[in-house]
């Protein structure tokens, strides 16, 4: 079974195993650069367990990730701490503009609201866009009008990565292969493949991390609300347990 946390687990150890080196996002934009390079990005659209799970096996496994929040989560904490203190990137995934209804002003003044209330835990300095694909706005519009880089943000991967040096990964639709349609790298996709850079199962891209042909420098996006705990573990648990009491009712009977 495919994205599963232990599955997520098998891939930072191919990557570690290989020699990539995990660094943030933040500062591979102040010019980290490695021979082998992953940028681990994780889009937090809805929180779940598994969001702390990885975030703690990330850091028993010594890497760093950076993850982004959305608005309802800019004022908890608790939670923007948890990443903080394992010594993972915190950033803001910012959907202001739709949620304004393309008033960009106000979408602004929304936007710079929410940094300033993750500042207060974490030393914010990149954001990702929410891609809401219902919505007839497009959060990155507002960029045509004002400056992140005005309020100390150093990065925002649709501006400020270029996609010839770094491959993009995405687990959106539980595949690898998929680009969201607002996506800038959509452009450089054919590119990629031409070189025979397609991967549609986690246990694809692990064979070509351990065989040597996968992307030396690369950001990989991904939700973990997607990465379920093991799943067929946990109906397994129930039915073994279920048949364990229907056996001792029987015999207690
Ligand atoms: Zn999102």
């Amino acid at each position: 079974m495919d994205f599963t946390i232990e599955k997520y687990e098998e891939l930072i150890s191919a990557l570690k195993d290989a020699g990539y080196e995990f660094v943030t996002y933040a500062e591979y934009c102040e010019g980290h650069r490695a021979d082998r390079l992953v940028v681990m990005r994780h889009d937090i659209d809805r929180l779940e367990m598994s969001t702390m799970r990885i975030g703690r096996m990330e850091r028993r496994m010594g890497v760093k990730a950076s993850y982004y929040f959305r608005e309802r989560h800019v004022c908890s904490k608790f939670l923007i701490s948890f990443f903080v203190d394992r010594g993972h990137e915190v950033g803001y995934h910012y959907e202001d503009l739709v949620t304004e209804k393309g008033d960009v002003d106000k979408a602004y003044a929304r936007f710079v609201r929410n940094v300033d209330k993750m500042r207060q835990v974490a030393d914010v300095r990149t954001i990702t866009m929410h891609g809401s694909p219902t919505s007839r706005f497009d959060s990155k519009d507002m960029w045509r009008v004002y400056d992140y880089k005005k309020l100390g943000l150093i990065g925002e991967p649709q501006f400020d990565i270029d996609w010839s040096e770094i491959f993009y990964l995405t687990d959106t639709g539980r595949s690898w292969n998929g680009v969201s349609r607002r996506d800038k790298v959509a452009e450089f996709k054919s590119a990629w493949e031409a070189k025979g850079w397609v991967y549609k199962t986690t246990d694809d891209v692990i064979k070509a991390v351990r065989e040597g042909s996968f992307p030396k420098q690369l950001m990989m996006t991904t939700h973990p609300q997607r990465w379920a705990d093991n799943m067929w573990k946990w109906v397994k648990e129930l039915v073994v347990q279920g048949v364990k009491n229907f056996v001792k009712r029987i015999y207690m009977n």
